[in-house]
């Protein structure tokens, strides 16, 4: 699946810290996966389903998910190379109760604990309507500071015995690994988590950043070069697939016993991966940097700013596609071509445990270099050739649509076309995602 090859093995040992890839991917999952989740036949056809707190899930299944998790386990030492085992100390205690019931879950399943885990729902344009009184401050649901506090979003708090569209419930989860789930897991993370959950030190990333230590789990770079896996084998050290296999094995067994509320939002949580690693950003490290280019970016020593051009790229595109996707759900305008390409079905291949190596990231790493391409195009210089620019957190971030829109007369509609052929691999992806698993929960058929 090495077709084309990345080059970067430049990027010696002693630079892993300059490559500081953003972690966080597309703002927003749960309004960009609504245009699909709110027509798909199979999300549609449960009005509404039970919710019931994780404990309460946890307390009747506590020995099939004993059972499940010490599968994971061995399924992932033998199928993930690069795998940290869990350590023993860590194995979920299904005897314990309530609280210490579900901490001792959440640390089975090495997330991070001091979030939230409560039922709740993003409100969603056009989506069911939800009883403003029970609007929760977003500081309920994660302990980070940056895009999230600053999020737009409205979130409402649900409790046990409430009922709910489980497409919303979907929509929600995907949202929800970037709220600090995969955050200060590794052991110089600074956090005593770090020091047990037994991931050892960031394999890549920043973890002065406020989302760089969640890179490694939002990252899959699992089509590099022999020279760069050589040279950068911390590359090599991603979770997603970990992720990924464990929510969808999670989710099937909510939904075989009855526990739909589970199946939906387990759902959620792996869909969110699905949607990172649809971004080209996400599966190559550095997109469009050949290896010529990249040995006279060494031989120059400009790799800082051969990193930087690479991330502010990266931001522009889903600042662009953000605002793009926010405003037409917003206007509830689903012919948009970005909306209407993420509402398109496909029938087809159902989701393997292979789909993620050999199929949806190898399809991402294909598209990066058109991607790139597009972004240089349809850009100005300044936002994504100019490596003394920060792009991230500049006026230009805020007002993206108008700065394309007045680089060029088909400024708008290239990077659209760019963003919506990401969003087609991700909603093609998205649906074997959930029919696969609705199908292995024996759930009813639309
Ligand atoms: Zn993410």
């Amino acid at each position: 699946m090495n077709r084309h090859p990345r080059h970067i093995g430049w990027l010696v040992n002693g630079c892993a810290v300059l490559f500081a890839p953003l972690a966080i991917a597309w703002s927003d999952h749960a309004t960009l996966a609504w245009p699909l989740l709110r027509i798909m036949p199979e999300t549609t056809v449960q009005e509404s389903v039970l919710v019931e707190t994780l404990p309460e899930f946890l307390a009747a299944e506590s020995e099939s998910v004993a059972a499940l998790l010490a599968q994971h386990e061995l399924w992932a030492q033998s199928a993930l190379p690069h795998y940290a085992r869990l350590p023993q100390q860590l194995v979920f205690d299904a005897s314990l109760n309530n609280v210490a019931l579900e901490r001792s879950f959440l640390e089975a399943i090495r997330v991070n604990p001091e979030r939230s885990y409560r039922p709740y729902v993003q409100h969603i344009e056009g989506s069911m309507a939800l009883a403003p009184e029970g609007v929760i401050s977003v500081s309920e649901l994660t302990f980070l500071q940056g895009t999230i506090e600053s999020s737009r979003s409205t979130y409402v708090g649900l409790s046990s015995g409430d009922r709910v569209d489980p497409a919303v419930v979907l929509a929600t989860a995907s949202d929800e690994p970037d709220f600090g789930m995969d955050i200060g897991l590794f052991s110089d993370n600074g956090t005593d988590l770090g020091l047990r959950y037994g991931f050892g030190p960031q394999p890549f990333g920043n973890p002065n950043l406020e989302y760089g230590s969640q890179a490694p789990f939002h990252m899959g770079f699992y089509h590099l070069d022999w020279m760069t896996q050589k040279v950068q084998p911390g590359l090599l050290a991603t979770y997603p697939l970990y992720r990924t296999e464990l929510y969808r094995k999670l989710a099937i067994l909510a939904f075989q016993s009855g526990h739909d509320y589970w199946g939906w939002r387990f759902m959620g949580w792996g869909l969110h991966y699905v949607g990172d690693l649809a971004q080209p950003y996400h599966a190559v490290p550095l997109p469009g940097v050949g290896l010529l280019e990249s040995l006279l970016t060494v031989i120059r020593g400009e790799v800082e700013q051969a990193i930087q051009l690479v991330s502010n790229r990266h931001v522009v595109l889903e600042s662009f596609q953000y605002q793009v996707v926010r405003s037409a759900v917003a206007e509830q305008d689903w012919d948009q071509s970005t909306l209407a390409e993420i509402a398109t079905l496909h029938e087809g291949a159902e989701w393997q445990e292979d789909t993620v190596v050999n199929r949806l990231t190898a399809s991402s790493a294909e598209a990066a270099d058109d991607l790139d391409a597009a972004l240089e195009t349809h850009a100005p210089a300044l936002l994504v050739a100019d490596p003394n620019f920060e792009f991230s957190g500049s006026p230009q971030e805020a007002d993206i649509l108008k700065v394309i829109a007045a680089h060029s007369e088909d400024a708008t509609a290239g990077l659209t076309t760019a963003v919506d052929a990401q969003m087609a691999r991700f909603s093609r992806f998205a649906q074997e995602w959930i029919r696969s698993i609705l199908i292995a929960g024996e759930t009813p058929a639309p």
